[in-house]
């Protein structure tokens, strides 16, 4: 009999981790990063609770630190075997294990002269740039709706799951006994309305399947309401003369942004001349997904190639060519000359919650200026910068000076890159008789709870697992 255990992304939303055992192999499920907060991830610094010597073969689910941010550390503790993921995903974790190794090995330095001033001895970080290299040479790519062996007895097969540029829901088929079974984890699943990917794929049969419940107690607002709100800004800003700032996650949310600001480009709706993504792992993230774009969907892939630019500085039509005023700053000079620009600019940059990055200069240049308008499009955790100025700080603390809050704030609720409590729904209900056993996941107690409630609704039963428990498969 198989089992999995349920060991991150269990009682909150980071360091997805489940543990796959059939009688022949082992099989780990994510090796997410746990975030938020010192506490929380302190947890990065326990020892796996398995023997790395018995893993076979991991698989990821997608390229999130949340999901994969642990992989250079298993790998530093001893593993030499396959990581399977899709292409895309593997090029994503380039860019992203990198950088978060630099940020690691930058927090230790930091850390280690604190501790040497105290007489303190010092800490290591908890990887490095060496353990993200070997990592990435393990990385498998594998495609789509393709079966893959990964372990004797174990078949991999990953679906789209249109969260971000490369997401897989993963199905594994564990046949050490017959008859054969089926388990399913959806990873992160994407909203519906999202642009750019394919909608989730839809599965048909699993013995057990474990659902992510991110958004599971909310409805997004609709995308039309979002999109009108946007294109309401951006008329605004251009008629008063102000820049519009939007702190902007590097993966996913950018390349929405850009395409959104493409639409209008392409109906006449956008004045501004000058649109600047300042965010070097932006950049480097929409290069890669120009290289995919055969995974957009059909709708958007055929606007992107029928756009009205005749630029002919691109070989091929992408969202450069579908936005033709987009520039890229990738030089710290080239972002430093932003801060001139007083007016008429759409200034796109990292971090999405505005606790690091670029886009903290931005706000420190603008956001004392009545006309500009800095236009959140992601969720802000409490305690960032973001939040504040989302909850109408009047002053704030911007790199290193306290700054008045006299911009316009606004927040667009529809963009998110999950899926909404019914599509949550939708997806699993496409599962036919006899249904498979359904787990909770990647979620607040309250959204597991919300979502529990409302399948039940449906006579659909969920369980909600606690961390390290085993179930049967
Ligand atoms: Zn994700």
């Amino acid at each position: 009999m198989a089992t999995l255990t349920f060991l991150g992304a269990v009682e909150g939303v980071t360091g997805s981790m489940h543990l796959l055992k059939s009688r022949t192999a082992t099989v780990l499920l994510d090796c997410g990063l746990f975030q938020g907060g010192r506490k929380v991830e302190a947890l990065n610094l326990q020892d796996f609770s398995f023997s790395i010597d018995d893993i076979d073969a991991v698989v990821l689910s997608h390229a999130h630190l949340d999901h994969s941010g642990r992989l250079p550390l298993l790998v530093r503790k001893g593993y030499r075997g396959p990581i399977y993921m899709t292409s895309a995903t593997c090029d994503l974790i380039d860019i992203m294990l990198k950088d978060a190794a630099s940020l690691q090995m930058r927090d230790a330095e930091w850390e280690n002269k604190r501790r040497q001033r105290a007489g303190k001895d010092p800490v290591e970080p908890l990887y490095t740039l060496d353990d993200v290299e070997q990592t990435l040479r393990l990385c498998q790519g594998v495609d789509y709706n393709t079966n893959t062996q990964v372990a004797q007895d174990i078949m991999l097969t990953l679906h789209e799951a249109g969260h971000i540029l490369g997401s897989s829901i993963v199905e594994l088929v564990v046949s050490d006994t017959s008859p054969s079974r089926k388990l399913v984890f959806s990873g992160d699943l994407g909203n519906a309305q999202a642009a750019l990917l394919r909608d989730p794929a839809y599965i048909k049969d699993a013995n057990v399947v474990l659902m992510e419940s991110t958004y599971g107690d909310r409805e997004h607002r609709s995308m039309q309401a979002t999109l009108d709100e946007f294109e309401e800004v951006i008329t605004t800003a251009s008629a008063d003369g102000g820049n519009i700032l939007i702190p902007s996650f590097a993966v996913g949310r950018t390349q929405e942004i850009i395409f959104r600001l493409g639409e209008l480009y392409q109906k006449g709706k956008l004045p501004q001349q000058l649109i600047c993504l300042d965010s070097p792992m932006a950049i480097a993230v929409t290069e890669i997904y120009h290289r995919y774009q055969d995974v957009y969907n059909r709708e958007d892939k055929a606007r992107i190639e029928n756009d009205s630019s005749s630029d002919t500085k691109y070989k091929q039509k992408s969202l450069h060519t579908f936005l033709p005023p987009l520039r890229y700053a990738v030089s710290t000079e080239e972002s430093v000359a932003l801060n001139r620009v007083d007016r008429g600019a759409i200034i796109i940059a990292g971090s999405g919650m505005c606790n690091g990055g670029r886009i903290r200069h931005h706000l420190k240049h603008n956001l004392w200026r009545r006309h500009s308008h800095v236009v959140f499009v992601g969720y802000q955790a409490v305690g960032t910068p973001g939040r504040k100025l989302v909850d109408g700080a009047k002053r704030i603390r911007m790199a290193g000076e306290s700054i008045a809050v006299n911009a316009q704030i606004h927040t667009l609720g529809g963009f998110s890159a999950h899926a909404s409590q019914s599509q949550l729904i939708d997806w699993f209900s496409h599962f036919t008789a006899p249904r498979p056993r359904l787990f909770l996941v990647h979620g607040e107690d309250t959204a597991k709870q919300g979502l529990k409630k409302a399948l039940s609704e449906r006579d659909i039963h969920a369980a909600i697992p606690v961390e390290v428990q085993t179930i049967e498969i």
